[in-house]
């Protein structure tokens, strides 16, 4: 089978790579569609260390092609997506359902990098644990499918941050990850929602994914318009969905801008670690909490399948471009360009 794979930074080789054979509670599934994730990213720039050579890719959608011997509720040509994390299930924290959390969090392609390691989805043919695969909805497409993994993950930071119907949020970062955010928070009823970001092409995305008022920092500032918006009370949600190390200082000015009563997710990570100073009083007197949010357990990823099926979410929309495994390179580059938004490969 083709297969892209890693061996180190900016060192991507098209290979002919024997198909996996499942093991016997492992299926093999046929890629359809794979999207391009921060994550991959970051490991062929060299930003994130990984076990090499290793083939990428933890967001995808196929068809199975084999079931191992033991599995007895798939079945090849079933239309299949996949939670890209191996959980270890007996840590504290997978025995209280919070495998998001796992001691031993191993990962499909890259997605983490503790416990278990598997090959990801660049590749024609996937092997993977079959306890793992979800089935798509009837209606669903493979696009659809594949964009269940990062959707699954803007769930969980909506869940974290106990929204409540009629609630303002407010988020920063209009990046694919926010635009499912704004999706969602919609239809979980969330009342105003503001989106800031640095890049007008994406404030526009923004709209059309439903935010109701958009601001580019660089002209105007967050505070004003949502001290405006709110009548002065602030966002109930400020949900903090930009990459970077601007997150930290963007964590102790969002409690200058944040409701009594609100949360503060923090949604990205901070590369390169960063600390930051905080207003206890503004958490102490304000009742205010800091939140934060970090992919999701299974129960959240089911829940993100069913909103998948449901159509209520334009997925498809999040796809700007598309190519074959053979111009991953090229992907790549369109991604760490940040044009567009999310970026396919048919395998
Ligand atoms: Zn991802
Ligand atoms: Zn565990």
């Amino acid at each position: 089978m083709k297969a892209a794979v890693l061996y180190g930074p900016r060192n991507l080789k098209i290979q002919d790579k024997p198909i996996p054979s499942p093991g016997e509670r492992d299926v093999l599934i046929r890629v359809k569609v794979t999207t391009i994730c921060p994550t991959d990213l970051r490991k062929y720039t060299g930003h994130s260390t990984f076990r090499k050579p290793l083939i990428l890719g933890h967001e995808f959608s196929g068809v199975i092609e084999e079931v191992g011997e033991k599995v007895d509720f798939l079945e090849k040509g079933d239309r299949v997506t996949v939670l890209p994390f191996i959980f270890c299930g007996n840590c504290k924290y997978c025995r209280l359902g919070k495998h998001n959390l796992c001691l031993k969090l191993g990962g499909i392609g890259g997605a983490a990098e503790l416990g278990v390691k598997l090959d990801g989805s660049f590749a024609e043919y996937v092997k993977v644990p079959a306890e793992n695969v979800y089935k798509l909805g009837r209606n669903m497409t493979y696009t659809e499918g594949s964009l269940v993994e990062p959707l699954a993950a803007s769930l969980g930071s909506l869940l974290n941050a106990e929204l409540k119907p009629g609630e303002t949020v407010l988020i920063v970062g209009a990046g694919p990850m926010g635009l499912l955010q704004i999706s969602l928070a919609r239809i979980m009823g969330a009342g105003r929602i503001i989106v800031s970001d640095l890049l007008d092409e994406r404030l526009k995305y923004a709209e059309e994914f439903g935010a109701d008022v958009v601001i580019n920092p660089m002209r105007e500032s967050v505070y004003d318009v949502v001290m405006r918006e709110t009548r002065k009370y602030g966002v109930d949600i400020a949900m903090l969905s930009t990459g970077g190390t601007i997150t930290a200082s963007l964590a102790s000015e969002a409690l200058r801008f944040t409701a009594k009563g609100g949360r503060i997710v923090v949604f990205a990570g901070v590369w390169p670690p960063t600390n930051t100073s905080l207003d206890l009083n503004a958490i102490h007197y304000g009742e205010r909490k800091l939140v934060g949010s970090f992919i999701y357990s299974r129960e959240v990823f089911s829940r993100a399948v069913e909103v998948a099926a449901s159509g209520r979410i334009n997925l498809e929309r999040l796809v700007t471009h598309r190519f074959s495994l053979d111009d991953i390179e090229k992907a790549f580059q369109v991604a760490l360009n940040k044009e567009g938004l999310k970026i396919a490969l048919t395998p």
